[in-house]
């Protein structure tokens, strides 16, 4: 069963970049269709500093609203849906839903973001350590918030070692820790020393975020206290649909950045986070604002309404 007449545009994902796409798009008098399986990281953020306009801090879910009624409010339609496969079809893609009938579309843009690898809480204790402030996975958009903190590192690899030198421009109290064991080389070990940044060895043994501190106990030591402890566990991109169309991947399992404007296939576009790249809102709205530009000139250009 498909949903007969074919959307100019299919957008998968309803977080800034997909959504912004939405916008450009109805703005550019497309038929555009969302879809989205609810999971935005975006509606995780307790206060974003960082989204230009808002010098106090917005809420990612406020954000995620303001964005789905201003694309609706110039026509764009929204769903709740999962999408479990595409696949080319003579006119562009099929989309197949979950529990409901396939999608047509001449074009599609895949705005589906990626899946933290996060520490092993119970779900509700987890979310709320990251709107109690004492989890945090990323420093770019939280440090500044950091600023002379008592803060861990967890992740004993060339990750974690990256992320504590990073944080050590914010406060110069900062502990690296491993999960299981430590990784690093002795240059490693020996650039975190001249930082001052202070190595554990133990493996990770239990996290207790409270309100307003994270302690955390390690094999063989006593239970070190922190006012934040930021994993630095990488990421899982939600790049199945890219894959299952023939792109390839990149080392770390994003959608190559040339798929913003130009990917291998036809009628294509990606957009934020699952894209190689920085995964910052201001990003995936710039992706999200050029895939749909690219998308709508395409379609013009098929349909013969550019110059030639
Ligand atoms: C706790 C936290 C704090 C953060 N703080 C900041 C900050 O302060 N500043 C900042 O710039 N960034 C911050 N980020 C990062 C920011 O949330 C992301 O960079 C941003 O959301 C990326 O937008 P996106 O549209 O690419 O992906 P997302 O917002 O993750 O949206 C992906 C969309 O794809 C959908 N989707 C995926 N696969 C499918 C499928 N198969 N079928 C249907 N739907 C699908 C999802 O449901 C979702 O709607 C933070 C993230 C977290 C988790």
């Amino acid at each position: 069963m498909t949903d007969n007449k074919p959307w100019d545009v299919v957008v998968v994902g309803a977080g800034p970049a997909g959504l912004t796409a939405a916008l450009y798009l109805a703005r550019y008098h497309r038929r555009v269709l969302v879809v989205h399986d609810g999971k935005s990281r975006a509606l995780r953020i307790p206060l974003t500093h960082n989204a230009p306009g808002f010098p106090e801090g917005i809420n990612g879910a406020d954000f995620v609203r303001r964005m789905t009624d201003h694309a609706t409010h110039f026509g764009a339609e929204i769903r709740e849906a999962h999408i479990t496969d595409i696949r080319r079809q003579e006119e562009g893609f099929a989309l197949s839903v979950a529990d409901a009938a396939d999608l047509v579309a001449r074009t599609v843009i895949l705005a589906t973001g990626i899946f933290l690898n996060q520490v092993d809480l119970p779900e509700d204790v987890h979310e709320q350590a990251i709107k109690d402030d004492v989890l945090r996975y990323c420093p770019i958009c939280d440090a500044y918030e950091h600023t002379d903190a008592h803060i861990g590192v967890l992740g004993c690899d060339s990750n974690g070692a990256a992320e504590a030198l990073f944080l050590r421009r914010y406060s110069d109290r900062i502990t690296l820790m491993p999960l299981s064991h430590p990784e690093l080389t002795a240059s490693q070990k020996a650039q975190l020393d001249q930082a001052g940044i202070k190595v554990m060895t133990g493996a990770l043994v239990e996290l207790s975020p409270r309100n307003d501190r994270i302690d955390v106990v390690l094999e063989g030591s006593q239970t070190l206290g922190f006012d934040v402890v930021y994993p630095a566990l990488g990421c899982s991109p939600r790049a199945e649909l890219g894959t299952a169309l023939g792109l390839a991947v990149t080392e770390s399992g994003c959608l190559p950045s040339q798929c913003v404007t130009a990917s291998p296939i036809a009628g294509l576009w990606a957009a934020g986070d699952v894209v190689e790249g920085l995964d910052q809102i201001s990003i995936a709205m710039g992706h999200g604002a050029l895939s749909a530009t690219k998308a709508h000139n395409w379609l013009r250009e098929q349909d013969g309404e550019t110059l030639t």
